[in-house]
């Protein structure tokens, strides 16, 4: 099934993700500018690009009757991520920024995770950080910014730029996944299961992160869907190619 036209859905997501920005930070008002939800440098429209969070090349596998039922945007579930070029630990340069670090570290190893059939490959410790980023993306899509811009979205943030191991701060208790039997076959009652990947029920400390056949217990310091103050000091920092690893709520 066809997807639905790209510099439409980009717009989409631009427009959605400013106005989230806005209402948290009101130095986004006068400026046409977001965040990168990883390196969080703020950057223009045409320094984004849409990112698939489950990598196109996984959903690939999907059945047949999937593929021609549900268009892949949707399986993927989509945001943007910035392109611009990333300088990281002083001196590597990644040319196509945050976009093309998670297609170099994570989207192999994710699409390792969804393969259909039985799990008999090793699962690494590159693998599981590999699903927490792509659930960290689903929560900034679910949520808003102010995933992002709690003490839990750096830690995330620091853990996107470090793809090989778990980095000391995060929680133990966190470092599992559990995993139920994939769906593997297409029908309306299974249509949920291959449509958005993510679900979401959050807890004290914890959003339970529900991808497809996965549970992901990812950190989160305070309940997205409780009010907030809305009013952020914020300006941006002076380093264009670094990124921005600070935060905003305590
Ligand atoms: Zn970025």
């Amino acid at each position: 099934m066809a997807d639905i036209d790209i510099p439409a859905l980009k717009e989409i997501l631009w427009h959605k993700m400013h106005g989230d920005l806005k209402s948290l930070v009101p130095w986004f008002t006068s400026h046409e500018q977001i965040l990168c939800p990883v390196c969080f440098r703020p950057l223009r429209y045409d320094d984004f690009s849409l990112e698939h969070i489950i990598p196109r090349q996984a959903v690939a596998d999907d059945p047949e009757e999937v593929r021609a039922a549900i268009p892949r945007n949707e399986r993927s579930g989509m945001t943007l991520l910035c392109r611009k070029p990333l300088l990281i630990n002083q001196k590597i340069m990644y040319n196509n920024g945050c976009n093309s670090w998670k297609g170099k570290y994570f989207d192999p190893l994710l699409k390792d995770v969804f393969k259909p059939g039985l799990w008999t490959r090793p699962f690494t410790s590159q693998h599981h950080v590999a699903l927490f980023c792509a659930g960290y993306l689903g929560l900034v899509r679910k949520f808003g910014y102010q995933i992002a811009l709690m003490p839990s979205g750096l830690l995330m943030r620091n853990q996107f730029f470090n793809p090989q191991k778990f980095v000391k701060e995060f929680p133990i208790s966190s470092q599992v996944v559990f995993t139920g039997d994939a769906t593997v076959e297409y029908s309306e009652d299974t249509r949920d299961f291959w449509s958005d990947p993510f679900r979401f029920s959050v807890g004290e400390g914890v959003a339970v992160t529900i991808l497809r056949n996965l549970v992901l217990p990812i950190p989160i310091s305070r309940d997205p869907t409780s009010p907030l103050a809305r009013v952020l000091p914020y300006a941006p920092s002076r380093f264009k190619l670094r990124p921005d690893l600070r935060t905003a709520f305590d």
